[in-house]
């Protein structure tokens, strides 16, 4: 059986009062639930005060990113050894942001800051390799495009960023890390993808580890849904079978919606 994770993407949200509260509320409310790990990913900047509000709890810390070097003249980045000297134990690698693949309507600016992020399938392969290796496991991000979906190439986009992203990776790595199926066009939108739909793809990411490393490692990773994942869509994602658990973003601001998300995932997984 996989126990399902609950994941909290912050992103660029919260300065560290802020992070000191809403972790503290996430901490007091879901402390006691059990059959879900959580796992909260602020920003770099309040990773020690959310290390420091989750201390004594369940509730693990995550990054957003890394670069795959320890250390050197690389103004800006922050690299595992860092991450885990916050208390990490996870990192968010190649989320569609990072991509520079939004769902935005607003061509240009994301254009630009393609331009500026620009993680490619080969960075977050050598990232994940990093992380492993800093022992922090990688959450592994990768979905479509909306224009990619409407001319069918859904799958064919997903499995190569699944298949780029463990190049090169024994079976011991790729059984340590999670990976999370979040379509682009879902993310932050409000328009979650059907269950059934999300399951099936999360199926075929599965099917591709298993022809890439092994169907034993192919039925223990867990893989999570992400794109505009709330309270009112949570239920019906959490039943379907190849779905272990959420990459939350807007839910996870809140304590209240995102520990309602943590109580329906250990619900419905412990049955
Ligand atoms: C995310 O940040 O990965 C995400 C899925 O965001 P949201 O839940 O807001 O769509």
């Amino acid at each position: 059986m996989r126990t399902p994770i609950m994941a909290g993407n912050w992103k660029m949200n919260c300065d560290n009062p802020q992070a000191e509260q809403l972790a503290s509320a996430i901490a007091e409310q879901a402390g006691d639930i059990e059959g879900c790990e959580v796992i909260i990913c602020p920003p770099f900047t309040a990773l020690t005060t959310v290390a420091d509000a989750l201390s004594g709890t369940d509730i693990a810390l995550g990054a957003q990113n890394m670069f795959w070097e320890e250390k050197g003249a690389y103004t800006g980045e922050i690299s595992g050894p860092m991450l885990r000297s916050c208390g990490c134990e996870y990192v968010i690698i190649g989320h569609s942001e990072r991509r520079g693949r939004f769902g935005s309507p607003d061509e240009d600016f994301t254009a630009e800051l393609q331009k500026v992020f620009g993680d490619t399938d080969a960075s977050v392969n050598r990232k994940i390799k990093a992380a492993l290796s800093y022992d922090l496991t990688p959450i592994v991000c990768g979905g479509e495009l909306l224009a990619e979906r409407q001319t069918g190439q859904t799958d064919t986009v997903v499995k190569g960023q699944v298949e780029a992203a463990i190049e090169g990776l024994s079976a011991d790595q790729v059984s340590r890390i999670v990976f999370a199926y979040e379509p682009v066009w879902a993310i932050g939108t409000g328009e979650v993808c059907e269950a059934d739909e999300a399951n099936r793809v999360i199926r075929l990411i599965r099917q591709t580890l298993a022809e890439a490393v092994s169907e034993e490692v192919a039925a223990q990773v867990r893989i999570l849904y992400g794109g505009s994942v709330k309270p009112a869509n949570v239920r019906g994602l959490m039943e379907q079978s190849e779905i272990d658990g959420g990459l939350v973003g807007g839910a996870a601001l809140q304590a209240d919606s995102f520990c309602e998300l943590i109580e329906v995932a250990a619900e419905i997984k412990r049955n």
